[in-house]
């Protein structure tokens, strides 16, 4: 157990004036936060955690995700109802447009959603039958599918533990002959280490596939994720930071490789150079992945503060990682090399129980959220998933491998990764529509973490 007096000023930061001063700057010029501060009466002091019958750390009230202003978003939408034009046209090829160049790619093609950008992309590129990807284990279960649903095997490469991000050290180890594309995935919006997974692709000779799914706007000296390898995907689901509610781009500098994607997104007719003469019909395998011309009005509204939302969620989560890093116990992420700036899908940090008196990891989540500061877990091991041995069951693994390629024992062996099994045991995610508040409020956020480092002890026995 450790004791109320911990060796720090943000632990002992947290009194009743801390709360005030925090409630007061919350309150004024809070363009984000509406609640009142919320301090019980009778129980707002430091000593009582919100879990135990104490006052919040912080009030609630935090920004609403996603984000709809009708002076401006409305015009665009209402247009394109009353038009009746309502399939792929003129407002989907303009988000095309914006979205390049918002990225700094020379083509963009909008499709459905994430999933079937990564999928479109790693078809175009030719990855299939008896190819392996090396991706990162910690990422969302639509980066594996995307690999299996082309026929091709995934194989999780372990991340670096200070960044979260696959590790460059550890690929070329995973690497074998019939190694075809490296898959890195910009997590939480944190971009990887680019410079370096280049640098192994091109000695190797391996395509490279951005998951940029978390990642809109992040920057390598710069440059944006999304840019570096031979296609970048982005998704716009609406938990998203570049919201539409669904939907999905990929980008890339590749004139031939984008007019196949264009061409496969639309049932595999003819589109520019990709099968010979325009007008050729229905000319190669495709699927039907466009979006609509209101999803297309959304995605512009949003995009149009997407910059300025990036550049908040950026300045906050910084500020707030200085403010958390010095608790003993919560150790936030770090940049790869080269980062100028970073998404911030979800602000991480790890949870240290030996530091809060062996408090449980699920207690400590609860008495944060107690305490005004929405938070969750975050993802599970993927390089486990019940989902591989299925695909390795299906007829068509059956017919494109041989036995002893489909051995998921053996697969299990080769794929393991023991520093993304301590992250997942220890990751903590904040949303990034709490970054979209006032600093104030991050201040809130880590006067609340402090306050129940402070209690840990309390917490331990009574929960
Ligand atoms: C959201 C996401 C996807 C999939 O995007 P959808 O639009 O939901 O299909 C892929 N990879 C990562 C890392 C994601 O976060």
């Amino acid at each position: 157990m450790i004791g109320t007096t911990v060796g720090n000023g943000t632990a002992n930061g947290v009194g009743r004036r801390a709360f005030i001063k925090a409630a007061g700057a919350a309150t004024a010029g809070a363009a984000f936060t509406q609640a009142p501060f919320n301090v019980r009466a009778g129980t707002g002091d430091a000593g009582v955690p919100a879990l135990l019958g104490g006052g919040k750390a912080h009030p609630g009230g935090w920004p609403k995700w996603p984000r709809w202003i009708p002076e401006t978003d409305e015009s665009g939408l209402l247009k394109v109802m009353r038009s009746g034009v309502w399939s792929r046209a003129g407002v989907v090829s303009e988000f095309e447009r914006r979205w390049a160049e918002a990225m700094g790619a020379k083509r963009c093609l909008a499709v459905v959603n994430g999933t079937n950008a990564l999928i479109t992309a790693l078809a175009q590129l030719d990855v299939g039958a008896g190819d392996e990807v090396i991706l990162p284990p910690y990422t969302f279960i639509a980066t594996p599918q995307s690999i299996l649903m082309n026929g091709a095997i995934p194989v999780f490469c372990d991340i670096d533990p200070a960044t979260y991000q696959l590790d460059p050290k550890k690929i070329e180890a995973k690497i074998t002959p019939r190694t075809r594309a490296i898959l890195p995935v910009h997590i939480l919006g944190l971009p990887a280490d680019m410079t370096a997974i280049m640098a192994i692709a091109k000695k190797h000779n391996l395509i490279v596939v951005e998951d940029a799914c978390q990642a809109w706007m992040a920057e390598i000296n710069g440059k944006k994720c999304g840019t570096f390898g031979n296609a970048g995907c982005y998704s716009f689901q609406n938990s998203k930071n570049m919201a539409i509610g669904e939907g999905g781009a990929i980008v890339s500098d590749d004139g031939a490789f984008m007019d196949r994607c264009h061409s496969y997104h639309n049932y595999g007719n003819a589109y520019g150079t990709a099968v010979g003469a325009v007008g050729g019909g229905t000319v190669m395998l495709g699927t039907k992945q466009r979006i609509t011309e209101y999803q297309a009005a959304i995605g512009l509204a949003q995009l149009a503060r997407l910059g300025e939302e990036s550049a908040r969620r950026h300045e906050n989560a910084e500020y707030l990682k200085g403010k958390v890093k010095d608790i003993p116990g919560i150790v936030p992420y770090e940049f790869s090399p080269g980062v100028t700036r970073a998404a911030f899908h979800l602000f991480p940090f790890r949870y240290k129980k030996e530091a809060f008196g062996g408090l449980p990891f699920g207690t400590f989540l609860k008495a944060l959220s107690a305490e005004g500061v929405p938070c969750s877990s975050g993802y599970g091991p993927l390089n486990k998933g019940q989902y591989v041995k299925h695909a390795f069951a299906t007829k068509n693994f059956r017919r494109m491998y041989a036995p002893a390629d489909l051995d998921y024992a053996a697969w299990l062996e080769r794929t393991r990764c023991p520093e993304n099994d301590l992250l997942c045991q220890e990751a903590v995610w904040l949303s990034q529509s709490l970054l979209l508040a006032e600093k104030a409020d991050m201040d809130g956020i880590a006067d609340a973490i402090g306050k129940i480092h402070a209690n840990a002890g309390k917490l331990a026995k009574e929960k």
